[in-house]
């Protein structure tokens, strides 16, 4: 197959490159940003619809992935032009070239932002989808517009709702890389490191066992497969649908933090901080419809394994 990876330049979309080319694909990575050696590599804006239709012009994709996004839940809240801009609008001009195109098929990086405050835990499909900041509405939006374009225009879409995200490349080659970075595995790595003082945990008095927030990590790798079974789905058929992806087990803060120490020896530094705005309290995915329907089997479930490549990564890599 001839696929085109959006934002394939990034954490989650550099993975799922390496995952479609080993699996003998024709990739064509999209993105602002430039990718490792040996990958075709095109500099384009989605927002650019001349650009987009020059690229189809020119290739026959059989289906896109689409990983570019604006990511940071804080940044959404102070400046949500941003986030609709990019993440809605952008992914408006992108569908218009694919429809021009006629490219049916399109994979989309939700995420569990788009359920809000959980009124139930673990989280299914059929919870109600309740945003609370700009990034999660624009994600939300994006996938109603789906249901509207295969209704209207043909055009058949699998969106993944991602709990968090976590590891990195089992072989060592790709990981992490946020600048600035937020998320809270490699924030605690860099401090395992040295090339940050100390963790700050954002609150303590939440209703949890240890008071730090429980989320749902998920590798990477095994994003980037749900995502290839997701196309197949599609490719043979399927409907257009989302799925949770996260492997149904949470872990607090606190838990990965003691995680951190036993893989890395290091004494890791905690700093107590008030609650993060809009941070649920506990965020654990119901993914068994992925793992019946598509027939997801993630191979890296264990939070030792997770912290341990994104342990690997830290070290191996350059910023030293
Ligand atoms: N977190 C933290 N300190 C940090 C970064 C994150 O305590 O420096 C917490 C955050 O409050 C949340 C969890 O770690 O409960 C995961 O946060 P992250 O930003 O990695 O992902 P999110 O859950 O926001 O998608």
């Amino acid at each position: 197959m001839k696929y085109l990876v959006v934002g394939g330049a990034g954490y989650i979309g550099s993975h799922m490159v390496k995952h479609l080319l080993q699996a003998g694909h024709d990739v064509v990575v999209a993105d602002i940003a430039p990718t490792g050696p040996g990958i075709e590599w095109v500099e384009l804006d989605i927002a650019n619809a001349q650009a987009l239709d020059a690229l189809f012009a020119e290739c026959r994709f059989d289906a896109v992935f689409h990983f570019a996004s604006h990511i940071q839940v804080g940044e959404s809240v102070a400046d949500p032009d941003k986030y609709y801009h990019n993440n809605v609008a952008a992914t408006l001009t992108l569908l218009e070239a694919m429809i021009r195109a006629r490219i049916k098929y399109l994979i989309f990086s939700s995420s569990a932002a788009v359920y809000g405050d959980p009124h139930y835990t673990p989280i299914d499909e059929a919870h109600p989808k309740a945003p609370i900041n700009p990034y999660g509405r624009s994600k939300w939006m994006v996938e109603q517009i789906l249901q509207d374009f295969d209704r209207a225009y043909g055009l058949k879409s699998v969106s993944l709702r991602y709990f968090n995200a976590a590891g990195a490349d089992p072989d060592g080659q790709l990981g992490e890389c946020h600048e600035p970075e937020t998320h809270l595995i490699p924030l605690i790595l860099q401090a395992a490191s040295g090339r940050r003082q100390a963790i700050t945990v954002f609150g303590h008095d939440y209703d949890t066992p240890d008071g730090t927030c429980i989320r749902d990590y998920v590798h990477v790798a095994d994003l980037a497969s749900a995502h290839e079974l997701a196309v197949q789905y599609l490719l043979a058929g399927g409907d257009t649908t989302a799925f949770n992806l996260g492997n149904g087990q949470g872990f607090s803060v606190q838990a990965v933090i003691e995680t951190a120490r036993a893989a890395t020896g290091q004494r890791i530094e905690v700093i107590e901080a008030p609650r993060r705005d809009g941070d649920p309290a506990r965020l654990v995915a119901d993914a068994s419809r992925a793992r019946e329907l598509l027939g997801w089997a993630p191979r890296f479930a264990g939070l030792e394994t997770i912290v341990g490549h994104a342990w690997g990564w830290e070290q191996r890599y350059p910023w030293r």
